[in-house]
């Protein structure tokens, strides 16, 4: 017989579940957050902004690195590390790609064996869709939802396709750069602007003979760091090494995540850049709904291809033409 999805819960009865911490109603709700069907809208916005009224104290920190660097399994030990240390965690992921692939690479529970089976854990894998735009605010609503369900600690993994590490930080208070050791090439080949927004950059698989390697570039990178200038938090990036597979490294990593969100509660940068990603959030999405509702009209888009030959043959001015289609737009929305 074929598996019957049960109807969607009312959002009233999926605010109640997540405050209770049930995980069937907070996966459910992500399912309707991540929903394209305009009839779900209202009901993701209902249970969100319910969701929003509890503003818990959470840990949101993003981790980045390139396919086998050891994402996965340095998420499995830290996970593990923060469950005992009392702590309730969520893995999310942003993977633009997923829709391509059809199916995530990222927080695939396969990969994280005791976190995806520990009651304290849950895991998500990306959520999927056309742009990372569309990705990225599932898995900002998808915060809301974890945070509200009292995970206090979401962690938030890209592997970097496009400009997903910039869409991550965008949601999270530490951005953590996972990389291995090179022969002496540490910084090439690495995005500027990644190290620019790292937190901390951990040299993972540091072990056996791996060791002074990782010593070697943990040096490089540290000393790279400090030539960029100060972070508005005023946090100084650290340089870690750990080994994600012996769990060794680990520890101090967390301690330096709690050093670090010390810091930053205590002057109340934390609260302030929730506050501007909050703003830049609003922003972003208005530009992104004003965008696709203008060029997702057939007959503006018809009309902007005739204008683009006249602008191109210098018939008509550039602000002219645009000018004459924002009218258009405008005539279309009454
Ligand atoms: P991801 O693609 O970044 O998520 O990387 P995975 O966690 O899947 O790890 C890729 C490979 O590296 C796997 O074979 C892991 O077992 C291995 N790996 C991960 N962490 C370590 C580590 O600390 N040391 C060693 N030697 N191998 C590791």
């Amino acid at each position: 017989m074929p598996h019957q999805r049960t109807p969607v819960p009312s959002p009233d009865e999926l605010i109640l579940g997540i405050n209770q911490g049930n995980t069937t109603s907070l996966a459910r709700a992500i399912t309707l957050v991540e929903s394209d069907n305009p009839e779900h809208l209202s009901k993701a916005a209902r249970v969100i902004e319910a969701c929003l009224k509890s503003r818990p104290e959470t840990m949101r920190i993003g981790i980045t690195g390139v396919p086998g660097v050891g994402k996965s399994t340095f998420i499995e030990t830290l996970g593990m590390t923060l469950i005992e240390a009392g702590h309730r965690v969520a893995v999310l992921a942003i993977d633009p790609t997923s829709t391509l692939s059809k199916g995530s690479i990222l927080g695939d529970k396969t990969r994280m064996t005791s976190l995806s089976s520990h009651p304290k854990a849950f895991i998500r894998p990306s959520a999927s869709g056309e742009s990372l735009g569309g990705v990225a605010r599932k898995t900002r609503e998808a915060i809301i939802l974890c945070e509200a369900a009292g995970y206090d600690i979401i962690l938030v993994e890209t592997v970097g396709v496009g400009q997903s590490e910039t869409a991550v930080h965008s949601m999270v208070d530490f951005f953590l750069l996972l990389k291995l050791a090179g022969a002496g090439d540490e910084l090439q080949g690495i995005k500027r602007g990644i190290i620019e927004m790292a937190d901390a950059i951990v040299i993972n698989k540091a072990e056996g003979a791996n060791v002074a390697r990782a010593k070697q570039a943990q040096t490089e990178f540290s000393r790279a760091l400090h030539l960029y200038p100060p972070k508005s938090s005023e946090w100084q990036p650290k340089v870690l090494t750990c080994s994600a597979i012996e769990n060794s490294g680990i520890a101090e990593i967390w301690d330096m995540i709690k050093q670090y969100f010390l810091s930053v509660q205590k002057d109340g940068y934390l609260e302030a850049h929730r506050s501007a990603q909050n703003r830049q959030w609003l922003m972003q999405h208005l530009e992104d709904v004003l965008k696709s509702e203008f060029f997702g009209s057939e007959t503006l888009k018809k009309q902007l291809d005739g204008w683009v030959i006249k602008v191109e043959n210098h018939e008509v001015s550039p602000f002219k033409a645009a000018e004459l289609l924002l009218a258009d737009y405008r005539k279309e929305l009454k």
